[in-house]
């Protein structure tokens, strides 16, 4: 069942998405060579906690370890921070993270070139969060989850780069994963049509190859399944009647 939200329950939402935002943006400017993916995580857990009434969402959801995720190069999503992971210059690390805020949970995450990195890596990261913005655009009040997942697949496969679809964003609010699904592929006009008070995490995970995945022995962690990159951008969004209200987005 599809769980609409009142326009103060968005309002509070957007509240903890403010925080999410300036956490998310604090992690992208730390990262650095030599730094681990367990320090990423401190940063982040101590960052949310410093904000009263916040905590890291993803800390035991689904007994997830973490409160963010790390994952790196070939690695696509869900990977565990760790101490023996440093990260090192040329590097694509995607960070994922989860902020539960007076009830509500907002959802964000980006990929972010450790130091200098190779061209296509960098083409991958530019591709990626222009498929987000087209996903966003497409998040009109009329619209269905389909015209999402269209925009998304557009710009990916335009660029010569692939989607994943083992993996999808998801209704969030009162639940981290509320329906309904969001593909970051499909066609316009089909699915659930975008209604007021719509909440979702539009999320496209892009492979520079083959778009097909495979999941660790850790039973986190997802890659690719031929070693090639990936990237992942993620905000979370309210259908609103003035359009996509993008509630993680840095004010
Ligand atoms: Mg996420
Ligand atoms: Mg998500």
């Amino acid at each position: 069942m599809i769980q609409l939200k009142s326009p103060r329950e968005i309002d509070v939402m957007a509240e903890g998405g403010r925080i999410l935002a300036e956490t998310v943006a604090m992690l992208a400017e730390a990262v650095k060579p030599g730094m681990t993916t367990a320090d990423l995580d401190r940063l982040a857990e101590d960052f949310i906690r410093s904000h009263e009434g916040a905590v890291p969402a993803f800390k035991g959801l689904y007994d997830f370890p973490a409160s963010v995720c790390t994952s790196i190069n070939d690695e696509i999503v869900h990977g565990i921070p760790s101490r023996t992971r440093q990260l090192v210059e040329g590097d694509l690390v995607s960070i994922d993270v989860g902020v539960r805020y007076k009830g509500y949970y907002t959802d964000s995450a980006t990929t972010v070139a450790v130091g200098e990195v190779d061209e296509t890596s960098q083409r991958l990261l530019d591709v990626t969060q222009r498929a987000l913005e087209a996903g966003i655009a497409a998040a009109q009040l009329g619209n269905h989850i389909g015209d999402i997942g269209a925009a998304v697949q557009g710009v990916v496969e335009e660029a010569g780069f692939s989607v994943v679809r083992d993996l999808v964003g998801h209704g969030i609010g009162v639940a981290f994963h509320e329906e309904p699904q969001v593909p970051n592929y499909g066609k316009p006009k089909r699915r659930e049509r975008l209604t007021v008070g719509l909440t979702i995490a539009i999320e496209p995970m892009v492979n520079a190859g083959s778009a097909k995945t495979r999941t660790m022995p850790d039973r986190w962690t997802i890659k690719t399944i031929d070693g090639s990159r990936s990237a992942h951008f993620e905000h979370t969004v309210a259908i609103t009647e003035h359009g996509p209200r993008v509630l993680t987005r840095r004010a």
